[in-house]
């Protein structure tokens, strides 16, 4: 990646709020949306902000309008990724740079409305550190799309336990401290209040507008489904299983087994009670397979566990989390843990 253009010197006070717009091929959106954006900062008084561009590789000439606005208003902060690494990617890069104390990730076509941003750091006043946008009023001009995204929602949320409307929304704000240890991978940018969520953050979700696309074109279409549905296994077996792979690859392997070992079992007394050849059942077959699968998956897991000793041993890693700046909770957290801050002492020192 580049360094950004129009990066402020390091003697600026941080901004307080940081949009962030992951930009691929939208250069027909570019001059409306930074012009909306200042419009509906500048009418709420927001107090400072900068909005960081962040071109995910565009083929056309997204990166040379950004990097106008970038030297035209010190607001703004151009990034290039070097190649489309994809919207989470892009998003990532732009919380890695990102400097204010609120994250207001957002869409470049202007489906998402900048004048919702003030209403949603209003909300994060009331004292949440999540609020989720819900595109209520969907307009995305396949009906199939809204309809799957209804289905995926529901299943998300019963799944992760974390009860949003609409996780697809790009339009969110966090404070900062809720993405501190957060690394994105795949499709996972919508799953951020998930984890912050499951790591004690006070998550809400208010509706927002959404606008049909006008200009450029969707870089999605319904296959998009399936790497969230992917995503989602990898997210529950993160939170459930991070520290104790074993479970899941044991277990499986146990149940393999036993059924293998049952498959045995009745081959053996068709054979000796029923005088039945096997040869026509797919005993033999079944019980070589179950057992065998068994045993890799029982190996698998033994190996999932030297990953993660590997993981927290090489990187002084906590098994927990303390709460920050007190001892009075628990916090204990079963994911990937963020690497703990200066004002959590990282050792074991709960009383
Ligand atoms: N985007 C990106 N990299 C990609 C695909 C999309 O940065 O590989 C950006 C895109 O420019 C837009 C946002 O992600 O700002 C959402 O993309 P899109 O509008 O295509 O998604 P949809 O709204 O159709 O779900
Ligand atoms: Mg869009």
């Amino acid at each position: 990646m580049s360094a950004p253009i129009g990066s402020p010197s390091s003697a600026a006070p941080p901004p307080r709020v940081s949009v962030i717009i992951p930009v691929y091929n939208e250069e027909a959106n570019l001059g409306e949306l930074c012009a909306r954006l200042v419009a509906a900062l500048e009418a709420e008084a927001v107090g400072p902000w900068e909005c960081l561009l962040v071109d995910d590789g565009s083929r056309d000439g997204s990166a040379r309008r950004m990097e106008a606005q970038a030297a035209a208003d010190p607001r703004f902060r151009a990034l290039r990724l070097r190649r489309n690494y994809g919207q989470t990617a892009a998003m990532q890069a732009g919380i890695d740079h990102a400097r204010g104390e609120v994250i207001v990730p957002m869409d470049a076509d202007l489906q998402n409305d900048p004048a919702d941003i003030p209403a949603l750091l209003a909300k994060l006043d009331e004292g949440y550190e999540v609020v989720s946008g819900w595109r209520r009023e969907r307009q995305d001009k396949k009906w199939s799309r809204v309809f799957v995204s209804r289905v995926a929602n529901r299943v998300i949320s019963a799944i992760s336990g974390v009860r949003l409307h609409d996780y697809g929304c790009s339009l969110k704000a966090y404070r900062r401290e809720v993405l501190a240890g957060v690394r994105l991978y795949g499709e996972m940018h919508r799953f951020i209040p998930i984890y912050a969520a499951w790591e004690g953050a006070r998550v809400t979700e208010m509706p927002v507008q959404h606008h049909p696309r006008t200009r450029g074109q969707s870089n999605y279409g319904l296959e998009r489904i399936f790497k969230v549905i992917l995503d989602l296994f990898v997210v529950k077996f993160l939170d459930r299983y991070f520290q104790k792979p074993m479970y899941v690859f044991g277990g499986i392997g146990l149940l393999f087994m036993v059924l293998g070992g049952l498959a045995f079992v009745w081959m053996m007394s068709l054979k000796l009670f029923a005088g039945i050849q096997l040869t026509g059942t797919p005993l033999p077959l079944a019980t070589v397979f179950l057992g065998s699968l068994g045993v890799v998956s029982v190996l698998l897991g033994l190996l999932a566990e030297l990953v993660i000793r590997t993981y927290y041993e090489s990187q002084g890693k906590r098994t927990y989390l303390l709460r920050p700046g007190g001892r009075e909770g628990e916090g204990v957290a079963d994911g990937p843990a963020p690497v703990p801050g200066p004002e959590e002492p990282a050792a074991g020192t709960h009383p």
